[in-house]
């Protein structure tokens, strides 16, 4: 059904899948048949490939409410509760959760794993007819 995409793997395609089920499923609830735009929050640490994502979302949207959607991520950057500042600080990356601030070590994740549909555009000229 589905070729793997570019580096692809399952994650992004069922990613891409509940993405496109979501939005479609959303646009019906409120009557209609085509969603122009797909807004995506998705956080570095999901280990989301945005390309791949990207990728698996068009091979996968054919068929659906999403075809010729444009799906548009925003990335979540790293955000981590530092025990001694006892602040949310940004993480420049992935590999060293320690506070920029002080050098704490930060466990604590309270941003950067969003995996979730933000909001749909749809296509008010093709309305459903109830
Ligand atoms: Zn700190």
């Amino acid at each position: 059904m589905v070729a793997p995409g570019p580096g692809g793997d399952v994650h992004e395609l069922s990613i891409a899948l509940s993405l496109i089920d979501e939005a479609a499923g959303a646009a019906r609830s409120e009557g209609y048949v085509r969603v122009m735009r797909v807004h995506a929050r998705i956080g570095v640490l999901s280990g989301v490939v945005h390309e791949a994502l990207q990728f698996s979302f068009q091979m996968a949207s054919p068929g659906t409410a999403c075809e010729d959607a444009v799906l548009e991520i925003e990335e979540v950057p790293i955000q981590v509760r530092c025990p001694v500042c006892q602040q949310v600080v940004q993480l420049p990356n992935a590999y060293r959760f320690v506070c920029p601030t002080c050098g704490t070590p930060t466990p604590e994740v309270v941003a950067g794993r969003e995996l979730e549909l933000v909001s749909i555009e749809v296509d008010d000229d093709e309305a459903a007819s109830a």
